[in-house]
Order: structure tokens, then sequence, then C-alpha cells
């Protein structure tokens, strides 16, 4: 087996046949990932902070907790100085890359985020992910020209009908052309997908996997699809729900299949495997970690699941868990932003970033 999955081709076929192996081999789909991640990504791991800054949204995602429909949720916005003044603490410590994350819906219009990216890549070292949705390519030029340096945007689902039922009134190959967009402008750009969306096949699990390796991206985030009670899909199970193995193994193969792109443990992991989701996830493909830098009085509100971890912890308990975390691993916590290794596409920057 050993030899299978060491001259793998990169195909659906391939990506499935590794989706269903089992005890013992699948050890060996995790050594390869992790071995696959330390020969191409090194032992770093590097801190993105997330700043959740508004949970507006005009969009109506079947599975998403603060979707337009849920009137149960308290709507917020920070503002331009509460941004900055939680993205200025993160420079402090080891986190140099905020993610600047919010509902689709331009609770900020364009210009005012943009005038915010300014001021974070002015005042702080930092590098500046946005990740707030499609927007038109004049807009992700303009924020670019502002000096972001990543986007991320989720497709989700390769299968363009359950995309459909998923996102009401939009279209995968909307959300394609976003992200082809994007790489266009020379944006690193990040996308990912769900594991076990209600109507979820193996097939089209293998096919998430093949879809980042076609867009060739730099950033991929991935987590299992975790069902929140006020929302219309609050009352089915995850498809693995029963073989909750599936959302490592899918991480991993993952992995294999992008050897060369930055993959968070993100934080669904501890979700479903609570205090250690995100350690395993680290040993079997991901290189990245993404504490909560939103102000802790926001973040109840923004619960895109339910039981989301870290809600109640403070920026300082988020981080400080992190570096104990990946040190406990044996890894390195990387210094610098952590751009993309794919080279070409790094954003000028005004402010100390290397
Ligand atoms: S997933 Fe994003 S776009 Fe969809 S409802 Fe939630 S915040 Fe809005």
């Amino acid at each position: 087996m050993e030899e299978t999955i060491t001259h793998i081709e990169y195909t659906v076929e391939t990506a499935q046949q590794l989706l269903t192996m089992e005890e013992p081999d699948v050890q060996m789909l995790y050594k390869l990932a992790d071995t696959t991640r330390r020969e191409h990504m090194g032992d770093d791991v590097y801190i993105r902070g997330i700043i959740e800054f508004s949970n507006i949204c005009a969009n109506n995602c079947l599975y998403c907790g603060i979707r337009a429909g849920n009137g149960k949720v308290t709507r917020y916005t920070l503002s331009a100085d509460e941004i900055l003044e939680a993205a200025s603490v993160m420079a402090t410590g080891h986190q140099m890359t905020v993610v600047l994350q919010s509902g689709e819906t331009p609770a900020l219009g364009d210009e005012a985020l943009g005038a915010i990216i300014r001021r974070i890549k002015k005042e702080t070292p930092l590098a500046v992910t946005v990740s707030v949705g499609n927007r038109p390519r004049d807009t992700y030029r303009y924020w670019k020209e502002c000096g972001m340096d990543r986007y991320f945007l989720r497709f989700e689902t390769s299968d363009p009908g359950l995309f459909l039922r998923l996102h009401p009134g939009s279209t995968l190959q909307e959300r394609l052309s976003c992200l082809a967009d994007l790489q266009d402008l020379g944006v690193q750009t990040g996308s990912g997908f769900m594991i076990g969306l209600p109507g979820e096949t193996l097939h089209i699990l293998a096919q998430n996997i093949l879809l980042c390796r076609e867009l060739d991206l730099d950033m991929i985030g991935i987590g299992p699809f975790i069902p929140h009670p006020d929302t219309p899909l609050g009352e089915k199970k995850n498809t693995y729900d029963d073989n909750r193995e599936m959302f490592f193994k899918a991480l991993a193969v993952l992995r294999i299949f992008n050897p060369d792109a930055h993959i968070p443990a993100t934080t669904a992991y501890d979700a479903v495997f609570p205090g250690k989701g995100r350690d395993l996830a680290l040993q079997r493909g991901a290189n990245i970690f993404m504490p909560n830098n939103t102000p802790a009085c926001y973040r109840k509100d923004y619960l895109l699941y339910p039981d989301k971890p870290g809600v109640d912890d403070s920026a300082d308990q988020c981080l400080g868990s992190a570096v104990v975390r990946i040190r406990a691993l044996g890894r390195t916590v990387g210094k610098g932003p952590g751009h993309s290794i794919k080279g070409a596409c790094v954003a000028p920057s005004p402010g100390k970033a290397v």
C-alpha cells in the first residue's frame, strides 16, 4: 500500500481511493501527509490572527449561523479604531498576519475597508488577508492597491447543484470567477470546502480536493460541517458523523495533492475533537494556526456553527494556547508573515514586514 500512495496520480479516483483507506493503512496516509508538509513547508507553524469585524450579511447560506434570516443574532460592526487596536496588539506577539473577516454585505463600504487596510499596513508590520465574500473585480483591485496581501474565499463544494442548493441566489461559477479575478490580479488566493455537507458524496469530497489542486491555491482551509440549530440544516447530520476519521483523511489527502499550499488547522477541528483536533490536524498536513483576535464582547455573536471553541477566551489566552500547542508538537512558531511559497505575488508592504 505504501508504494501505492507514494506513486500517486492526481485524479479524483486516486483521491477517492485514499479517502477510503482504513486502519492500519490510514496511518501511512497520515505519515505521508506529514512528510509532505515537512518537506515542502518546513516545521514552522504560522500564526494568523482573525478579527471578525462584522457579522452582518445579506446572504442566506443554509448552513451558516449568521445568515441574514437568523433573527436571533445580535448584529455588530467594529469601528475602524477597534479593528486597528486589535491588530496593533497582534503585532506585538507572534501573529504577523491579520485576517479581516465578515459577512458578505459590505457592512463597511469598499472605501472604508480600503482605508483600514492602508492604516494596518502603515501602522503595523502585519500582512493583511481579507475574507468578505464575492466582490467585483474592481473592488479586489482597489483593496490590493490599498495593500491587501491575500484573499480567502471558500468554494465550499465543487458540485454546482449542491452549491446552488446551499447558497440561494449564487452559483459556483460566480465563486470560481471571483477566485480567478483574485489570482489574475496577483493576490495570494485561498479557498477550500466543508466536509460532510448533507448531499455530499465521497465522489464530491474527492472532487473538492482535486479542484483545490486545479486552482493552484496559495492557502486552503477546510473543516467539518457542523449543523447550527438556527439554520435550515439544523436538524441534519454530518455525512461522516459515524466516521469522523474522514475529517482527517480529507486533510491528509488535501496536503498530498497540494504540497505547496498553506493549510490551517481550522477551529472546527477542535469543535469536533475538543482539545486535540487542531493538534492532530497539524500532524496530518496542516501548517497554520489561527487564533481568534475579535474583541471578546463580540465573539458570541459570530457563531458560524455552535459550540465554537475559544469564544470565552481573551486574545492573549488564544495566542498563548496556540504557541504552547505548537511547541508541544515539536514544531516552531513561524517568524515573518508566512507568505505564499509560490512566490510571485507578494503585495508591496509599506510596513516592516519581511
Ligand atoms: S457563509 Fe458567509 S456569505 Fe454565507 S451567510 Fe454566512 S457569512 Fe454570509
